[in-house]
């Protein structure tokens, strides 16, 4: 059986950052599941699909066939058969992405080849349903937070740093509604599982969030261990 790590939190919590260090350390392959809703956002936008037609949506989302490879021992998403990560990280097939991931098809989709690459492989899986719905028995469950102010800060340090000019205020503005969508929708909504840890990342650094993340796996692996050694004496 395989070994599955399962990380959820709100937009911009710094999830995949922490899960691609984890799954380094750790050597598990690293499953970015937002990354799918994005390369579908990416084909109904290109298709220009209007999210709020859900009907349009739910039909069109079947034509669009996505695919994970791991190059490198970099997840790279495709779709049609077209090599698109350069496409995915923009704010505007991120808010497509929020709008149409609570469509029933498209999450029926994802959730099946987000559940085989764990089946078949050791792995951080990262997203906003990972230990509620699509990893129920993960070995390890997360919930990753930090307050919007210090995601959007996060965001815009990231932005700024790349040239782009942006605006605080509206980068945080962004966040709390997208967090709305993806706490209050029908569809399997973002929440904590009830077996997750809880971890604030607000006033942390990476290796720190990445030390206690860490830090967590042992100790459940030991409680495992220890619950299977009793196991087999009772058993003897
Ligand atoms: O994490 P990321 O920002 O790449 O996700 C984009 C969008 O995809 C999220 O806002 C969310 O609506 C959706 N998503 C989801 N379930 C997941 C991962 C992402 O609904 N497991």
């Amino acid at each position: 059986m395989s070994y599955n790590i399962a990380i959820d939190g709100p937009a911009g919590a710094g999830k995949s950052t922490i899960a691609k260090a984890l799954a380094k350390r750790l050597n598990l392959i690293y499953v970015d599941t937002g990354a799918m809703y994005r390369a579908m956002a990416l084909y109904l936008l290109r298709e220009r699909i209007n999210p709020d037609d859900a009907q349009a949506v739910s039909e069109n989302c079947e034509e669009a066939d996505i695919t994970i490879r791991y190059e490198d021992g970099v997840q790279v998403v495709y779709l049609n058969g077209e090599n698109v990560n350069a496409f995915l990280r923009t704010e505007e097939v991120g808010n497509m992405a929020s709008k149409t991931s609570p469509q029933p098809a498209i999450r029926k989709k994802l959730v099946e080849l987000q559940q085989k690459l764990a089946a078949n492989s050791d792995c951080v899986m990262d997203g906003r349903d990972i230990g509620t719905c699509v990893l129920p028995n993960a070995d390890v469950k997360i919930y990753m937070t930090a307050s919007s102010y210090v995601r959007a800060k996060r965001r815009f340090d990231e932005l700024t740093a790349k040239g782009e000019s942006c605006d605080l205020e509206k980068i945080k503005a962004d966040i709390e509604e997208r967090d709305y969508r993806d706490m209050h929708r029908e569809t399997s909504p973002l929440k904590q599982a009830e077996d997750a840890l809880l971890l604030d990342t607000s006033d942390m650094t990476i290796e720190e969030v990445v030390s206690a993340m860490i830090s967590i796996c042992e100790e459940k692996n030991a409680a495992r261990n220890q619950k299977g050694a009793e196991k087999s004496k009772e058993d003897i």
